[in-house]
C-alpha cells in the first residue's frame, strides 16, 4: 500500500478517465454520483467512496450527484436520508442542486420495462422465490428455463400492468429479463427486474406496489442523470455484464461505464451497515454516533475533522484488490491535522493532591502559558498557580525504578509553565495505605521562562492544575471497539460480537482541568498535554460543564511504520 506522505497513491480510475478525456469518449465530460441506500448511517468506507466520487469530479472539472438508491421501501427511512446529507456536507462536499432519488425515476423505469417487454426482452414469471432459486442452477450447473419464459408479449404486458395495478399478492409474480439461463454468470440467468411489495415508500407513499431491483434501477438512473463513470465497489464486478445489458436493451446512447474498486476495510472494526445496526439495536454502543463507531457521525463526535478523514482517504489510494487498512493510519491522520491546530492545555485525569509547603497561603500567580510551542499564532492564556495543586496519580511513585523521571520522594520535577518542585513527604491513608497527598517545596528561582529555570537540569516535566481553580469534568477514554484485528473473521466459529472490547470506553468522572477549559465550547478540540487529543463532546458537553472525549492518545504507531518504510525506501 502506498501511504507515505510524499508519494501519490495510485488511482487506476483516474487513469481510465484520463484515457476517456483523451479519446473524447464522453465529449470531455466527467460526471459521477455517490449512490447510498438510505438504510443506515454512513461509515468511513462510504467516506472513501464520497471522496473518490466528489474528488474525481472536482479534479477533472466535472460534476458529482448525490443520489439516494431508494428502491427497497422495507428497509429505508428518512432519518437515514437526513443523516447522509449531513455527513456528506460535513465531509466538505457539495452536490449543489443535484440531489436525486432513484424513486424520482419510477415512472421512467416503468416505461423502460414495458419497452423491454414489447421488445421480447422481459417476461412475467409466476414461479415463487424458492422455485426461481431452484431453477437458477449453480456455478457448476446451468439453470432451467422458466415455464413462463415464452409467454406472448401481449400477455406479459397485460400481466405486468396488472402487477402494477395491485391485482396480485406480494411475491406471486415478478418481471424478469430474458437473457440466458445457461450463462456462466448467475446474474445473467434471467434476473428479476421488478417484484411486488406492498410497502409504503418514504417518498412515493402507496403509489407503487411494484419496485425495481437495484441491478435494473441503478444503470438506468445513471443513464437518466447523464453519469459518465459509475464508480462502485468490487462486489458489483460480476454484475457489470447485467449493468451493460440493461443499458443496451434500453437503447441508451453513450452508456455510462461501471468501474469497480476495492472497498475499504479497517482493522479492529466492522464496516457493514447490517453489523453496525446490530451493535446499535442490541445496545453494545450508545447509538449510530457513538464515538467508537466507524460511522461518519461517530467519528465526528469522537473528534475527527473532515480534513483528517479526507487526508486518510487520499493516502489509502484506490486499488482493484481488497485489503485491510491499519486503523493506526487513520489515527495518524488526525494527529497530524491537530498537531499545530490544537491548543495544548493541562488536564489531570486521575488527580493526586500536592501541597507546596513553602508557597504562601492565599497567594495566586497568573502564569503565562503559550498554547502551542510549535504554533505561536495560537497565542497564550494565564494559568493560576497556588499552594494546593493536583498532579497525575501515576506521575508519582514512592519506589521508582531506574529512569523514572517523574516525581518520587527526594526527586525534582518541572511543573509545566511553572516552577521546579521537590517532594519531601508522602501522606497515606492510614487504613488503605494509599498515597493521598504529597508535600513538596518549590524553588522560587525557577519560574518557567527565566534563565535560571532553563539552566537547571531536570528530566521530567509534569502537567498539573491548581486545586482552587480547576474545573471538574468527565473524560471518556476510548479504545478500539474490538479486541481482534479482524472481528469479521469467523474461523473460530464465534460471532463478531464475541470480540467486542469490554474496555473500549473508560469514563473518568472526577477529572480536573485547567480553568480555561471550564467554558470549552462543545466541539472544540485540544491537546491535553501528555494524554492525547480531546474534543468537548458535541452532545453531552454543556457550557460550563464540559465532557471530553479522547480522540487519540499521543503515541503514534503509524508514524513509526511510515518512518521505517521511508528509511527502507532510501536504503
Ligand atoms: P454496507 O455493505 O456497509 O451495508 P453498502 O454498499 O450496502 O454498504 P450503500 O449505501 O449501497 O452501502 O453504498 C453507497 C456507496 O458506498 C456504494 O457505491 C458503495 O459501493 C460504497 N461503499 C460502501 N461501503 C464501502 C467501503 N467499505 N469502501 C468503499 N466504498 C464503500
Ligand atoms: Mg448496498
Amino acid at each position: 500500500m502506498t501511504a507515505c506522505k510524499n508519494c501519490t497513491p495510485s488511482n487506476f480510475i483516474h487513469d481510465i478517465i484520463e484515457d476517456h478525456l483523451e479519446t473524447g469518449k464522453y465529449g470531455g465530460r466527467v460526471h459521477t454520483r455517490f449512490p447510498p441506500e438510505p438504510n443506515g448511517y454512513l461509515h468511513i468506507g462510504h467516506a472513501k467512496s464520497i471522496c473518490l466520487n466528489f474528488g474525481t469530479a472536482a479534479k477533472y472539472g466535472g460534476l458529482c450527484n448525490l443520489r439516494f438508491d431508494d428502491t427497497n421501501p422495507t428497509k429505508e427511512d428518512v432519518e437515514y436520508v437526513e443523516s447522509i446529507k449531513e455527513d456528506v456536507r460535513w465531509l466538505g462536499f457539495d452536490w449543489d442542486d443535484r440531489l436525486y432519488y432513484a424513486s424520482d425515476y419510477f415512472d421512467q423505469l416503468y416505461r423502460y420495462a414495458e419497452q423491454l417487454i414489447r421488445d421480447g426482452k422481459a417476461y412475467v414469471c409466476d414461479l415463487g422465490p424458492d422455485e426461481i432459486r431452484e431453477y437458477r442452477g449453480t456455478l457448476t450447473e446451468p439453470g432451467k428455463e422458466s415455464p413462463y419464459r415464452n409467454r406472448p408479449v401481449e400477455e406479459n404486458l397485460d400481466l405486468f400492468r396488472r402487477m402494477r395495478a395491485g391485482e396480485f399478492p406480494d411475491g406471486s409474480r415478478v418481471l424478469r429479463a430474458k437473457i440466458d439461463m445457461a450463462s456462466p454468470n448467475l446474474n445473467m440467468r434471467d434476473p428479476v427486474l421488478y417484484r411486488i411489495i406492498r410497502a409504503a415508500h418514504h417518498r412515493t407513499g402507496d403509489r407503487w406496489c411494484i419496485y425495481p431491483m437495484y441491478d435494473y434501477a441503478h444503470p438506468l438512473s445513471d443513464a437518466i442523470e447523464g453519469i459518465t463513470h459509475s464508480i462502485c465497489t468490487l462486489e458489483f464486478e460480476d454484475h457489470r455484464p447485467l449493468y451493460d445489458w440493461v443499458l443496451e436493451a434500453c437503447r441508451v446512447e453513450n452508456p455510462p461505464q461501471q468501474i469497480e474498486f476495492a472497498r475499504l476495510n479497517l482493522t479492529y472494526t466492522v464496516m457493514s451497515k447490517r453489523k453496525l445496526r446490530q451493535l446499535v439495536e442490541e445496545g453494545h454502543v450508545s447509538g449510530w454516533d457513538d464515538p467508537r463507531m466507524p460511522t461518519i457521525s461517530g467519528l465526528r463526535r469522537r473528534g475527527y475533522t473532515p480534513e483528517a478523514i479526507r487526508d486518510f482517504c487520499d493516502r489509502i489510494g484506490v486499488a482493484k484488490a481488497n485489503s485491510t487498512v491499519d486503523i493506526a493510519m487513520l489515527e495518524h491522520c488526525i494527529r497530524e491535522d491537530l498537531n499545530l491546530k490544537a491548543p495544548r492545555v493541562m488536564a489531570v485525569l486521575r488527580p493526586l493532591k500536592v501541597i507546596i509547603d513553602n508557597y504562601p497561603e492565599g497567594r495566586v500567580e497568573e502564569l503565562d502559558a503559550e498554547y502551542n510551542s510549535e504554533n505561536p499564532g495560537l497565542g497564550s492564556r494565564k494559568v493560576p498557580f497556588s499552594r494546593a495543586l493536583y498532579i497525575e496519580r501515576d506521575d508519582f511513585l514512592e519506589d521508582p525504578p531506574k529512569k523514572f523521571f517523574r516525581l518520587s520522594p527526594g526527586s525534582e520535577v518541572r511543573l509545566k509553565h511553572a516552577y521546579i518542585i521537590k517532594c519531601h513527604r508522602v501522606i497515606k491513608d492510614e487504613k488503605t495505605g494509599q498515597v493521598v497527598e504529597l508535600r513538596c517545596t518549590y524553588d522560587p528561582e525557577t519560574r518557567s521562562g527565566t534563565p535560571a529555570a532553563d539552566a537547571r537540569k531536570v528530566k521530567g516535566t509534569l502537567h498539573w492544575v491548581s486545586a482552587a481553580h480547576a474545573a471538574r469534568s468527565e473524560v471518556r477514554l476510548y479504545d478500539h471497539l474490538f479486541l481482534k484485528e479482524n472481528p469479521d473473521d469467523d474461523t473460530g466459529g464465534a460471532d463478531f460480537k464475541a470480540h467486542l472490547n469490554p474496555d473500549s470506553l473508560i469514563r473518568l468522572t472526577s477529572c480536573l482541568v485547567e480553568p480555561s477549559l471550564a467554558g470549552a465550547a462543545p466541539g472544540s478540540r485540544y491537546q491535553f498535554l501528555r494524554h492525547g487529543y480531546f474534543i468537548a463532546d458535541p452532545v453531552d458537553s454543556k457550557e460550563g460543564a464540559p465532557v471530553f472525549n479522547r480522540i487519540v492518545p499521543l503515541k503514534d504507531t503509524w508514524a513509526k511504520i511510515e518512518k521505517a518504510g521511508e528509511q527502507a525506501g532510501k536504503a
